[in-house]
């Protein structure tokens, strides 16, 4: 029995699919570590969460309106901090679960920070660089009374990027009369971002790959890899497994993947990528669909596309040891039990996603100190950071026979409700 049970009639507008789908991997695991229930009902919800309207000139002269959002899930820790995402198919619960998913995230890595996640539903790929920046600055302006370097910190997310922060920084600044970086993170170096910053996830997800991989002792000189997803995160993890001497075969972009059982040469793939846009075609390489590239025989599985991809439909005929969660979300709740009873490992996106975050953090960190570090530094104690964590989770799962999953959430969950107890509760 779950301690608490969720309510036919929705207490909350972002109950959604999505939304319940974390919802109830809290309460899995609070009811597996006994938290309290008072604590556990108050970690249920977001805090606070903000919908507006953005309405935008288009280069035609018509105005278009798009919907907005900002989620706080929770700020015990600090303030909230999470990315914005441009995508047709963000709404409430998408956001509010991300929220959620990023305070697990922020606490499992030992951040000061709360979970915080924005978007706005649109179609970015359509849109000119002038009607983004104007979308980004009328929905930062919207937002304004929630953000702030001690309230709440965006970063990019799915198709936003430096650019989009340097905008939202900019607003904000104008709007408060003074600059003020630490508004946001994952912003261009020269206007006060963080070396390390752009490969930082990409960076973290090859790091957990690794500690997997000698965790669980996978044989072999050069364990084999696939990787969904070749942009910021895809492409960075595949270059540094690659570097380590790990083989990767198989990878793929939005266009379609591509197979070489041989390896892939991943310094001229992304020469030959620059060149034409696409990996498709590389020399060497067999074309496979990007549902065919999940299923391909491989040591290390990297999904580091968009969400929802290892689904029932799909979980049984995984052909991997491990799978190293890119993406936030990747592994459906019904396929993570699937592959949890096939023996395939699966490290989660609250741990092997959160280089991102973490070098996040750094570049707030730097920004308050008005000190800044070489790549070097940023790299090795990033390294430090994910190495804490991951030991920390691996120990846990082995020891506990929980799935990785669900140690890292025990591990997070555990250390906000730690912190809610000791505040107690208002008034
Ligand atoms: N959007 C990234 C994530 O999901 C980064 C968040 C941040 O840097 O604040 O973890």
């Amino acid at each position: 029995m779950v301690a608490v049970k969720s309510a036919k009639v929705p207490t909350m507008e972002c109950e959604t699919e999505h939304f319940l789908m974390a919802q109830r991997q809290l309460d899995e695991i609070a009811e597996e570590m006994g938290l309290d229930r008072e604590l556990h009902e108050r970690l249920r919800y977001p805090k606070r969460a903000l919908i507006v309207t953005v309405p935008v000139r288009m280069d035609d002269g018509t105005v278009k309106s798009f919907t907005g959002y900002r989620v706080h899930h929770d700020v015990t820790l600090g303030p909230a901090k999470g990315g914005i995402r441009f995508h047709p198919e963000v709404n409430l619960g998408e956001v509010s679960c991300l929220a959620m998913l990023m305070t697990w995230k922020c606490a499992l890595m030992g951040l000061p920070y709360g979970g915080a996640k924005g978007g706005i539903r649109c179609e970015p790929w359509k849109l000119s660089i002038g009607e983004n920046e104007r979308l980004t600055r009328r929905y930062t302006s919207e937002i304004i009374n929630l953000i702030g370097p001690d309230k709440d910190i965006p970063a990019p997310d799915m198709y936003t990027n430096e650019q989009t922060m340097a905008w939202i920084m900019d607003t904000y600044s104008i709007n408060v009369g003074h600059t003020v970086p630490s508004v946001v993170t994952g912003k261009p170096v020269s206007i006060g971002g963080s070396f390390g910053r752009t490969e930082a996830t990409g960076r973290g997800v090859a790091y957990c790959a690794r500690r997997a991989v000698s965790h669980y002792g996978i044989k072999g000189d050069s364990p084999t890899v696939v990787v969904q997803g070749f942009g910021n995160v895809g492409s960075i993890a595949a270059k540094l497994l690659h570097q380590a001497g790990y083989k990767i075969v198989g990878v793929s972009d939005v266009h379609g993947g591509i197979y070489n059982p041989k390896g892939i040469d991943i310094p001229r793939l992304f020469a030959y990528l620059s060149e034409m846009g696409k990996v498709e075609g590389f020399t060497g390489s067999t074309p496979v669909s990007n549902k065919d590239l999940l299923e391909l025989p491989c040591d290390l599985l990297i999904p580091a596309a968009l969400g929802g991809q290892i689904t029932e439909e799909n979980a049984n005929k995984l052909n991997c040891k491990i799978v190293v969660e890119g993406a936030n979300g990747p592994t459906t709740p019904e396929a993570d039990l699937m592959l949890h009873e096939r023996g395939i490992i699966v490290i989660p996106d609250i741990l092997a996603n959160a280089g991102g975050v973490t070098v996040s953090y750094f570049e707030w960190v730097q920004g308050m100190m008005h000190l800044f570090w070489s790549e070097d530094e940023v790299n090795q104690r990033l390294e430090q950071i994910m190495g804490r964590a991951c030991d920390q989770v691996l120990e846990l799962a082995t020891k506990s026979k929980l799935s990785v999953r669900m140690a890292a959430l025990r591990i997070g969950v555990s250390r906000i409700a730690e912190a809610k107890r000791l505040r107690g509760l208002y008034p």
